[in-house]
């Protein structure tokens, strides 16, 4: 069977399970099962496939066809310029989390140097990101999970921007250490009772850790809240990822610890999700 075959039978599975993107899902783990590019399938596809390739992409086609998200198929999602490393253990990077990216370069032009505090650092999306774009910018990342930190550790290297990083595994309660110019934070956000509501491929295969915010959405962003107000220096700023529902209780959080609100940005779908204030 040539390539090409072998992607639409695997198209055809994933539609008849009612997976979106099916077309593009097969060429993706077709690449991931020959080991090359999406580039060299599109130029190469009527290359015959041996038995090995083929089964390992049938093997990927029935993951995805189960629900199982292809970048945690592949362990790659690209986000903002750069390719990153993902486990099951991160949250996949989001497009809309890009927001976040876009406030911090907005609000750090003229700067020249800068420390930086991720909470909940994941896979390392955001703070990596901008390290990359700000030379002589440096980052620490804080996380509750280890396979996180080892994952940051990794795409870090890849990005050539370890040597700017200092990773901790903590709790965002406990640390206690450094005063930072910029804190960024994409903190669990989703009220436990709708985890089971999310997209299954969310559901059921990314971290709950990354997502459950407690009882009210809210439990996780006010200890990350409270925790850079301690932390941040006089005047520094605080790029937050929000749920789109949580502008007005945030707001008023954060105006209890002491921040004055900058902007509360809209993401693709046009819901209000980062909110830029600055510690007064
Ligand atoms: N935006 C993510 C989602 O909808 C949630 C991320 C988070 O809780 N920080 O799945």
């Amino acid at each position: 069977m040539n390539i090409n075959s072998a992607i639409i039978q695997g198209e055809k599975v994933l539609k008849d399970n009612f997976i979106d993107n099916a077309h593009l899902d097969s060429e993706i783990l077709m690449a991931k099962a020959i080991d090359k590019d999406r580039k060299y399938i599109l130029l190469n596809s009527n290359r015959n496939i041996n038995t090995k390739d083929l089964n390992s992409f049938q093997k990927l086609i029935k993951k995805r066809s189960l629900g199982k998200p292809v970048a945690y198929l592949t362990n790659k999602k690209f986000f903002w310029n750069s390719e990153f490393i993902v486990s099951k253990e991160t949250l996949i990077p989001r497009p809309d989390t890009e927001l976040v990216i876009e406030q911090v370069l907005k609000l750090t032009t003229h700067k020249k140097k800068l420390n930086i505090l991720e909470i909940g650092i994941g896979s390392g999306c955001i703070l990596l990101s901008i390290l990359r774009e700000r030379k002589n910018f440096y980052g620490t990342g804080i996380d509750i999970s280890k396979s996180c930190l080892n994952i940051s550790k990794l795409n870090a290297i890849k990005l050539k921007v370890s040597s700017k990083l200092k990773l901790y595994k903590s709790n965002v309660d406990k640390f206690t250490l450094g005063k930072y110019d910029l804190i960024i934070s994409n903190p669990p956000y989703i009220k436990n009772y709708k985890l089971k509501y999310l997209e299954k491929d969310v559901a059921e295969f990314e971290p709950k850790l990354a997502l459950d915010g407690g009882i009210d959405g809210l439990s996780e962003i006010r200890k990350v809240v409270k925790k850079s107000s301690e932390l941040i220096k006089k005047s520094g700023k605080f790029v937050l990822e929000i749920g789109f529902d949580q502008k007005n209780k945030v707001t008023n959080l954060l105006k209890e610890e002491g921040f004055y609100i900058n902007s509360i940005n809209k993401d693709l779908a046009n819901k209000d999700r980062c909110i830029v204030c600055t510690k007064i």
